[in-house]
Order: structure tokens, then sequence, then C-alpha cells
């Protein structure tokens, strides 16, 4: 049977961050990717603290040399108001901007960028069973022939995402907390012209009639857009038509959309995902750890995906190679601990989302512009990062300032 130092389920952005940090710490390690590159992905817009685990895995140059469109910030539209974060204005350090990406495209690039520094990926094999019982885990897994073969390594590590393989394989799935929710979305030609909206920002527009639901815009290059609408399972699943009619007429329903796309060219057809929130009993486990959204995915929102995987596959690294050099180490105290925390922050912030708090704070008229700035450094993606207020204790903060924004609502209406 082959052995291994470490496998890694998945070549998504966990997989390879973590396949490339360990690699660069002189680890023998194999990455296990089910489906042949360039693949689809969804999870387009970027937060600004990712491309820190993209530089601390040496493939910082390769993401700003491949053309990808520029982002700054986020804008929110509501009933004809705007109201926006320009990730410059921010009260933490850290960077200011960061990319929106065709993941077909980011993903291939980070498993190639791993490559390059001496990663083998092996394409089309899929991690079927795992056996965690003896000294040393074992996975089967089946390549693009059909055959099963049985691999064994030091230490597994799940970056298989929506996947969620070990999770399901050891019974560690445990339902989110959020309700179910849907998502619908394809890739459009906005034919905007030039100066038509400001394309450096991912753009959230909330439905007219119904508050939780919502869509998403965020901007190519070339004039293409990826756009969604993300509501209640019921509330999409009531739509009559086909995916691509349903996301079209909903898509209509807002204003600003309706304007800014009079012009779009519908020239992909559109998909949809279903209940994707999701949560684990534990994060690690006898051999194994899991990354990304193999743990969890709370939401869309605030597109805080790609950002939370990257950050476990560089915490997962760095643990993962002291317990690998015979160092004792806390997966609870050194990793789910400490990354739960930031996860926690964006929870609170999606909790604020669809109860209306963070929506009647966005577009309240106040001019609290140092709130402003430290609640902008959580939507650049700083969550861990405990000198926020607006990070340490999140619901207490949020909840405090939307009562002041919303009184001042009541006294100037
Ligand atoms: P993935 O990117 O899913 O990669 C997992 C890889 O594992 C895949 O290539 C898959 O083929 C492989 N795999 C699966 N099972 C196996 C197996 N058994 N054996 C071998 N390989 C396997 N995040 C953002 O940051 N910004 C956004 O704007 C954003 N928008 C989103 C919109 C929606 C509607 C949804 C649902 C999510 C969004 N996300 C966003 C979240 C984002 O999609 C994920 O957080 C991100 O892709 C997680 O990366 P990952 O590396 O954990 O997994």
């Amino acid at each position: 049977m082959e052995h291994r130092e470490v496998i890694i389920v998945g070549a998504g952005p966990a997989g390879s961050i973590a396949a490339a940090l360990l690699k660069r710490s002189g680890r023998d390690v194999l990455v296990l990717e089910a489906q042949r590159f360039p693949r689809f992905s969804i999870g387009e817009s970027l937060l600004a603290h990712c491309l820190d685990f993209v530089e601390e895995a040496g493939m910082l140059a390769a993401v700003e040399a491949a053309g990808f469109q520029f982002k700054n910030g986020a804008a929110f539209v509501r009933d004809g108001e705007y109201g926006d974060f320009d990730f410059a204005d921010k009260s933490a350090a850290g960077r200011n901007s960061t990319f929106q990406v065709q993941r077909a495209k980011f993903d291939k690039l980070l498993a190639d960028e791993a490559e390059k520094q001496g990663v083998e990926i092996r394409y089309e094999v899929r991690v079927t069973s795992i056996d965690t019982s003896g000294d040393m885990p074992r996975v089967q897994a089946r390549g693009p022939d059909g055959v099963d073969y049985d691999i064994s390594a030091r230490f597994i590590l799940d970056a298989s995402g929506f996947g969620r393989t070990l999770p399901k394989l050891l019974g560690l799935e445990t339902p989110s907390t959020f309700p179910v929710r849907n998502a619908l979305f394809t890739h459009i030609a906005d034919n905007v012209p030039d100066g038509g909206f400001d394309r450096n920002k991912i753009h959230v527009m909330v439905h007219p009639r119904h508050r939780d639901v919502w869509f998403w815009l965020i901007p190519f290059p070339q004039q293409r857009c990826s756009i969604g609408v993300v509501g209640a399972k019921e509330f999409l699943d009531a739509q009559p038509g086909t995916p691509d009619e349903r996301l079209q007429r909903l898509v209509h329903e807002e204003s600003f959309l309706h304007r800014l796309l009079a012009n779009a060219q519908w020239d992909t057809p559109a998909r949809e995902l279903s209940g994707y929130a999701a949560n684990v009993t534990s994060m690690y486990g006898k051999g194994y750890a899991l990354l990304g959204n193999a743990a969890e995915f709370l939401d869309p929102v605030f597109s805080s995906g790609v950002t939370i995987a990257m950050r476990s596959a560089s915490m997962a690294a760095k643990v993962l190679d002291r317990q690998l050099d015979g160092k004792p180490v806390d997966w609870q105290a050194e990793f789910e601990q400490p990354l739960r925390r930031g996860v926690d922050t964006f929870r609170a912030y999606v909790r604020a989302w669809y109860d209306g708090r963070f929506q009647d704070l966005m577009f309240s008229k106040t001019d609290a512009r140092d709130i402003k700035r430290m609640i902008c450094s959580i939507l650049a993606g700083y969550a861990w990062d405990e000198t926020n207020p607006f990070v340490k204790d999140p619901e207490r903060r949020l909840s405090a300032v939307v009562q002041l924004a919303r009184q001042n609502a009541a006294m100037t209406a």
C-alpha cells in the first residue's frame, strides 16, 4: 500500500494553500482531487485578508499577474438607497484591496502554483472511504479508470468543500443554525458602459418587498459579471419557471439591477444551490482535520467563505507541521477555538443581515465614521482581530449601534 506523510482531499483554495504551505515546510504532500481542473465553483468575490494567505503560500505574484478584477470594497443598495464600504477606510491594519475571480481560473492557478512548488496533485481521484481505527489513517480512492486503491498517511486534511467527505464518512455533520436558503446564479455579459457603476466593488441589493432576499452583482473584466439571488428555500422554490426565468424575473423586480442590466446578455445557463449552510461537531480528530467548507459554511452575504477556507488552511498547516516534528500540539486550543472566533464574528453579521439590523445600520443617515471603519475591517476579512471591539463582542456592539441608528432615523422621520 502507498504511504504518504500528508494526504489532502480536494484542490480548492483550502487544499492548494495548505498543500503549498506544508510543502514549503518540507513535508511530503499528496492532493487527491475528484474533478479535472479548470472546473466551475461558486464563491467569486474575495476579501482583502485572503490575499495574506495567498502571499504566505508564495502565490501572490501569480495571482496579481493573472488579470483578475480589482476589488476595493462592497456596496449595498436598498430601495434606491446606496451605501458602500471602501477597504482603505478600515480601522485595522491590513490590505485595502483584493480581487473578484472566476473560480475556474483562480482555483486552477492556485493548484498549478502548488504543483510548481513540488506538491503532487492527482486529478479525477475521489476519496470514497476512510479508516481512522489504526495507527495511521487510511483512505480509499477511486481513480479515473474506476479502480480503487488504498493510501495511508500520517495525517489527512479534508479540504473537500461542499463535498464534506470526512464529515459524511465519519458522521461529524451537524445542522447549521441558519434556515435553509437557496442561491440561483449565472454569469452574464452586462454591457454596462464605462462609469455605469463602481466595478471595483461587489454590489449587494435587497429585494424591494422581501428584506431577506438579496442579489449579488460581482463584476469581472470585459463587461462580464456574476449575478445571483439568495432567498429562503420555500421562497425560491415557489417561483415558477426554469432557473433562468426565475433568476431573470427576480433580478428585474429590483430597480437598480433592472436599470443597470437593461442591455445584458444572459448567455450562460443559471445554476441553483440549496441548503449549503453546514456545520460539524468537531473540526479535527485522530489523524485528521477539516478545512474550509468541509468544516463549516455560513452564508454568502459577506463573501467570507474563501477567506475562512484559506485561514483554516494556514492555521492547520502550522499545527500539523509541529505535530509531524513530534512536538506536542493541541488542535482544540491552537486550531478549532481560534478559527471559530472569526467564524463566529461573521456569524453575528450574517444574523444581523437577515434580521434587518445590519441593513438598518448600513442605510441609516448617521455619520458614525469610527464605527463604520471598525465594521469595514471585518468586511475586509479581518474578523479575527480582537483589538476591534466589533470582533471582540460583535452581537452587543452591533445591537447597540443599530439601536442608536434606529432612534436617529425615528427622530428625523
Ligand atoms: P471548494 O472550493 O469547494 O473545493 C473543494 C474541492 O474538493 C473541489 O474541487 C471538489 O471537487 C473536491 N472534492 C470534493 N469531494 C471530494 C472527494 N471525495 N475526493 C476528492 N476531492 C473532492 N465565498 C467567498 O469567499 N466569496 C463569495 O462571493 C462567495 N459566494 C458564495 C455564493 C454561494 C451561493 C455559496 C454557496 C458560497 C459562496 N462562497 C463565497 C463560499 C465559497 O464557495 C466557499 O467557501 C469556498 O469555495 C470554499 O473553498 P474550499 O477550498 O473549502 O472548497
